[in-house]
């Protein structure tokens, strides 16, 4: 379905264009040499003798240009001001080369469209950089070894903070501030989880927090005891915020600087959308203020955040927001971000029937009527809807929300695009209604990296009949569904491989397991990445701009390192970005020295 984007959307704008051009036939050729000329009449460039082709500022060559939804592979590419201008061979782009024209030879590697990570939250990403990365540490003496690094790295710092580690890493699937206390006693220490739903913290930073054993739990949050009910320092879901006290607030200067640094990280890989998954307006502020200031690297789509009881006073705030600020092709909102559950390692995602491993079933963080509430009022604005849902009945309950919704309200004018964020544990009866409804199925893939902690813990937790539908998407897919790929960044790293590869080969980055986990969702290469650009520009209503290489698009280009299409596709995970080009500049080139490219 996603391959058909780019056709669809070629053939109205050339019907357009047409109506437009044919009262003057000079206009008409030159009008078909741009937009058509380089596809179709590859390889006929004498018969185009006549008009002058139009000087691009900035061209790729000697490329293997896969311009997405399943096109032909081109040579080159021409850029004019932050346009596509033309593709085809290296000699016909060449005609476009004047000599302004930066050149960046491609060298034989893959040209795509820049990635697209259709869910992030970059603020945090920013702050992650600054923080000690657990994700890789496999058993508690390495993730004891890190930290004693990083706090001895920095014995300045106030407070040591890292984030990234594994349930699965620690006997009995949690840490305990015991096992931090052994590497970081003197100042307080916080490592939150890779999911973001639990945090670990030391002896002293439960003291500053003023948590005891007669703190009781805050709603929807856990205290883990021991059994004489002392907090073992773990901290689930709400009981997080119990320790925000002793995290100060960043300012909004270092909150700037962390974007920067946020968008320097996603520059380096390609990264050149992204869409950020639930902030606050103070924060789109701060988005706002980068792109006056001409700083915003990297295109941002904000959904705004709506917890249980957003009513109708909030919403006239985000309504405010919008009217301030209506969408340029860098920045823009129309979108709420809600959160129907927590994540099935802890046994916090919403499941219809209970976890294998214990009698409770999870509990949505909204009443259904709340639910339905909420997104039948923000439908009715035309605002479009993230939900994150990852056990079967958080997803049912926002498939049902949808559903409602639609019935309720009448279709708004650019359609109805929602979406649903991660859905990991679907039920096997809602696979087909993401189709039906037009939900658009947002997944990361790496986050079904069949590590230990995937295959010993979370598909533990639901046992084998749900665990044979984890993340789902080519069923989704198959069944009529639209996909949308990213990251989760922070949760997991903003770099695109990994992701790549597991949505190829359902396997770890050392090709565990033999065959795959669940190996029927594997996708092929070419609908992995039509995924992570056109799919996601639909789940953002910018396909008309961005997600395919063509005439007129955006000229947000990466240049890799290597032929995607000719290596085994175990090996596609290890190319590098050469060349970032963003808004039709080269921002980002691995070997600075050469710039990447020439004039
Ligand atoms: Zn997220």
């Amino acid at each position: 379905m996603v391959n058909f984007i780019p056709f669809i959307h070629g053939v109205a704008t050339m019907t357009q264009s047409l109506s437009r051009l044919s009262d003057s036939p000079a206009r008409f050729l030159s009008w078909l040499f741009r937009t058509v000329g380089p596809l179709v009449l590859l390889g006929l460039a004498a018969c185009t003798a006549g008009p002058k082709p139009e000087r691009a500022d900035l061209i790729i060559v000697n490329g293997k240009v896969y311009p997405g939804g399943g096109a032909p592979i081109a040579e080159a590419v021409a850029v004019r001001g932050n346009q596509i201008l033309a593709l085809g061979t290296t000699a016909d782009i060449e005609t476009h080369r004047g000599d302004a024209t930066t050149v960046v030879d491609a060298k034989g590697g893959s040209v795509l469209v820049g990635f697209n990570d259709a869910h992030v939250h970059f603020l945090s990403g920013g702050e992650s950089l600054d923080r000690v990365n657990l994700f890789d540490a496999k058993t508690v003496a390495e993730a004891q070894q890190a930290i004693r690094e990083f706090a001895s790295a920095g014995p300045d710092r106030p407070r040591v903070l890292g984030r990234g580690w594994l349930y699965g890493t620690f006997p009995g699937g949690l840490p305990t501030r015991q096992q931090l206390d052994e590497v970081v006693s003197d100042r307080p220490a916080l490592m939150e989880c890779y999911d973001g739903h639990t945090v670990w913290v030391n002896t002293k930073a439960l003291e500053l927090a003023g948590i005891t054993p007669e703190t009781p739990d805050p709603p929807n949050g856990l205290i883990v005891r021991d059994a004489k009910g002392e907090p073992t320092g773990v901290l689930k879901e709400s009981a997080q915020r119990l320790v925000n006290k002793i995290l100060p607030e960043p300012t909004r200067d270092e909150k700037l600087e962390l974007i920067r640094k946020a968008i320097r990280r996603a520059q380096s890989l390609g990264v050149t959308s992204v869409q950020n998954a639930g902030m606050d307006p103070d924060e789109f502020e701060l988005y706002a203020e980068l792109e006056r200031q001409g700083e915003l690297g990297v295109r941002m789509y904000a959904a705004l955040s709506a917890p249980p009881g957003f009513s109708e006073e909030d919403a006239a705030r985000y309504e405010e927001v919008l009217k301030q600020h209506p969408g340029t092709p860098l920045l823009k909102t129309g979108a709420i971000k809600m959160f129907a559950d927590g994540v099935i390692e802890s046994h916090t995602a919403a499941m219809l029937e209970p976890y294998a491993n214990n009698d409770t079933t999870g509990i949505p963080n909204y009443t259904v009527e709340d639910m339905n509430r909420i997104v039948a009022m923000m439908d009715g604005k035309g605002w479009q809807i993230f939900i994150h849902a990852i056990g079967d009945r958080g997803i049912r309950m926002a498939l049902d929300a949808y559903e409602h919704a639609a019935e309720v309200n009448p279709a708004p004018a650019r359609g109805r695009r929602h979406r649903i964020e991660h859905i990991e544990a679907v039920s096997a009866d809602d696979i087909p209604r993401f189709a039906k409804l037009g939900v658009i199925a947002s997944m990361q893939p790496f986050h079904a990296n069949p590590i230990q902690n995937v295959l010993e813990v979370w598909a533990v937790n639901l046992g084998p009949e749900r665990a044979s539908r984890a993340w789902a998407w080519k069923s989704i897919q198959d069944a009529g569904g639209r996909l949308a790929f990213g990251t989760d960044w922070p949760v997991v790293d903003i770099v695109p491989q990994p992701g790549i590869h597991t949505a190829l080969t359902r396997q770890t980055l050392d090709g565990e397991p033999e065959g795959g986990f669940v190996p029927e969702q594997r996708l092929p290469l070419k609908n992995v990445l039509d995924v992570w650009a056109a799919g996601s520009a639909y789940a953002s209503f910018e396909d008309e701009r961005k997600g395919t290489l063509a005439p007129g698009m955006l000229a947000d280009v990466v240049v890799l390192s290597m032929d995607l299409f000719d290596v085994p596709v175990e090996n596609v995970k290890d190319f590098e970005v050469e060349t970032t080009i963003f808004d039709g500049r080269v921002v980002y080139s691995r070997n600075a020295g050469d710039a990447g490219a020439s004039r």
